[in-house]
């Protein structure tokens, strides 16, 4: 059986952009593969070092969303990081065959700088995150790791270390692929960057329906769009990017989109047919999250399980790495 593994930082919950770009292939995919789900505080710290509270407490609400989207912890292990320190470890000897030269060209990070004002002032342990994601991936000896397009990068660089540690001290690691969705790149609610949880441009899957319906209406369309009978844009235009993804209806769709462009269907009436579809998609998702939510006790024994599994996989592999590393005396 080949092995997936995905992670998620828990620095808020999760959004539409985690499902369609990821969780929708994870929970597709778990009898298929041993699936491994890293709830990633230790590098939610690397940006969030002042807000430990907060990385705690999200990683159950992250823990709730995996459940509530249909993640079946009896196949799917969900694993807390900092309960692996394994990890650490690998990072570490994994830093030894990266640059700073090729970490500072990694264009995620560069653009996740550019977002978090980070010069030159860049937490160290932000800066090399690629190289600990290096470390989550070949833990678990992932051949799949399903995820949006920001994290290419981390792939590539993941398979170059992959290839450089196997080079230098025998083949011990495993190559992996990226599996990337149908949506890659969700854009946020402001029509500009990704959707994402830190940046204030996310709806939720645990939001409430008066919340959803404040995020929609509030929501960038064609700025240029300012009256009902004016043709509008929808290359570009967020809401139909987001009824591209979640309304089962395309051919529906498609008639929205050509009376738009046409001219005479206004910004509101597309958002209302948006609200009515991300409440359908999403009403079982909260009835099921809310009803988790109400055994902390049951999540809390989820997590321990798992983290005991997962821990399991990478003592094996550290202790490969070690004796190819010649540290195994
Ligand atoms: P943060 O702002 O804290 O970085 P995030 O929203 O970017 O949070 P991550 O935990 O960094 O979420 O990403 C988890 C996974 O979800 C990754 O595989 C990432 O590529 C994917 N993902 C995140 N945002 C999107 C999006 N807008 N569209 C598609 N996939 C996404
Ligand atoms: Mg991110």
């Amino acid at each position: 059986m080949k092995t997936i593994l995905t992670g998620d930082r828990p620095t808020g919950p999760l959004h539409l952009g985690h499902y369609v770009g990821s969780l929708e292939n994870r929970a597709g995919l778990q009898r298929e593969y041993a699936t491994y789900l890293l709830i990633a505080d230790v590098q939610a710290l690397t940006d969030h070092a002042d807000e430990p509270e907060l990385v705690r407490r999200n990683v159950v609400e992250v823990a709730l969303d995996y459940l509530a989207v249909g993640i079946d912890p009896a196949v799917a292990t969900i694993v807390v990081q900092s309960g692996v320190p394994e990890l650490a470890e690998l990072t570490i000897y994994y830093l030894n065959l990266v640059t700073v030269a090729r970490l500072g060209r990694n264009p995620t990070v560069k653009e996740e700088m550019q977002q978090k004002g980070f010069g030159a002032d860049v937490p160290a342990g932000f800066f090399v995150y690629p190289v600990s994601q290096a470390a989550d991936i070949t833990a678990f000896k992932a051949d799949v790791v399903p995820v949006g397009e920001d994290q290419l990068p981390m792939i590539e660089q993941t398979v170059e270390i992959v290839r450089r540690f196997n080079r230098l001290y025998g083949s011990t690691l495993v190559e992996p692929t990226a599996l990337v969705s149908k949506h890659p790149r969700l854009p946020g609610t402001e029509g500009q960057s990704k959707m994402g949880k830190s940046l204030g441009n996310a709806i939720f899957l645990s939001d409430s329906p008066d919340v959803l319906s404040k995020k929609v209406m509030g929501m960038y369309t064609d700025p240029r769009h300012v009256r009902a009978d004016l043709p509008g844009t929808v290359k570009g235009n967020p809401v139909f990017s987001y009824l591209d993804a979640f309304d089962p209806d395309e051919a529906a769709v498609a008639e929205l989109k050509r009376r738009y462009r046409a001219g005479g269907l206004g910004d509101v009436a597309v958002k209302r047919r948006l609200i009515e579809v991300l409440d359908v998609f999403l009403a079982p998702i909260r009835t099921r999250r809310s009803a988790l939510a109400r055994d902390p006790a049951a999540v809390e024994r989820i997590l321990r399980e798992g983290t005991a599994r997962g821990r399991a996989v990478a003592r094996q592999t550290l202790a490969e790495v070690r004796r190819a590393l010649h540290l195994d005396r």
